[in-house]
């Protein structure tokens, strides 16, 4: 469901994507794990066009675009409707509550009717324990909660892919249970998903595909009792060393 070729991006003479190829079976959870400021985040926000790719051809679900070519706004847009994406800080509008959060994309952008949308928002957060919240705002919600909240802002959109940016990374230890019960739970339904992920034992459960990125390459991707649990690459190794 998506295919990366030769995708390079700099910031500045900062190289910070050197030529990252992989590829994303429709269904499954691929996790990207890496030492920090080795492009991992950069490489995400490139499938969603967030960070503008600077060359590579990327296919996301039905839409493909040579970065290095002639593309158009349309095809831009046409990209980015393909996937959603979760930040690390959820990024939720503070002063909207938490229904009019989700339900903004749904009507604004994609012109769904106002009921509809409320209908499937509701039910989502139903999913996540949350429909008692769906007329609070994020401040009256825990870190975990408001995350929560962000996930089931982009599954309301109903993309083909969900991009989770260190979804945990900014939660109080006791919080990031709950959050990647959640994530498990959308894998386990067949959500096509890309995670950045610190939590490697989490990367190793939930995921069927491990890609280790270091200096701005893919050193070693594949199945995660290999590329975690029997590293074929010394970086990989240290690194993997270092966090326990
Ligand atoms: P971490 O695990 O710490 O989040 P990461 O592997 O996700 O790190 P990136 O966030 O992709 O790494 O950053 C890779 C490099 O790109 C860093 O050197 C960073 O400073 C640089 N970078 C990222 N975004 C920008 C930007 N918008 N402008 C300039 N430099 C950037």
């Amino acid at each position: 469901l998506i295919r990366v070729d030769g995708l390079t991006k700099s910031f500045g003479d900062n190289h910070v994507l050197r030529g990252i190829d992989f590829q994303v079976d429709a269904g499954s959870a691929t996790a990207v794990i890496g030492p920090s400021g080795s492009g991992k985040t950069t490489l995400l926000r490139s499938l969603n066009a967030l960070d503008v790719p600077d060359a590579g051809v990327v296919t996301v679900a039905d839409a493909t675009i040579d970065f290095g070519g002639v593309y158009s706004k349309a095809d831009l847009t046409r990209y980015r409707a393909q996937s959603g994406f979760v930040f690390q800080n959820h990024n939720l509008f503070p002063h909207k509550t938490v229904l009019q959060n989700i339900i903004e994309g749904p009507v604004v952008v994609q012109k769904r009717p106002v009921a509809e949308a409320t209908d499937d928002a509701r039910r989502l957060l139903d999913s996540v324990g949350l429909l008692g919240r769906a007329d609070d705002y994020p401040g009256q919600l825990s870190g975990g909660q408001q995350q929560r909240v962000g996930i089931v802002r982009a599954v309301a959109l109903n993309p083909r892919v969900l991009l989770l940016d260190e979804p945990t990374s900014a939660l109080d230890p006791e919080l990031v249970g709950e959050v990647l019960r959640v994530i498990r739970d959308l894998a386990d339904q067949g959500w096509t998903m890309v995670v950045v992920t610190h939590e490697i034992t989490f990367a190793r459960q939930v995921s069927d595909q491990v890609l280790f990125v270091d200096g701005g390459v893919i050193v070693e991707h594949g199945a995660p009792d290999q590329v975690i649990g029997a590293p074929r690459h010394e970086r990989t190794a240290t690194f993997l060393r270092r966090l326990t």
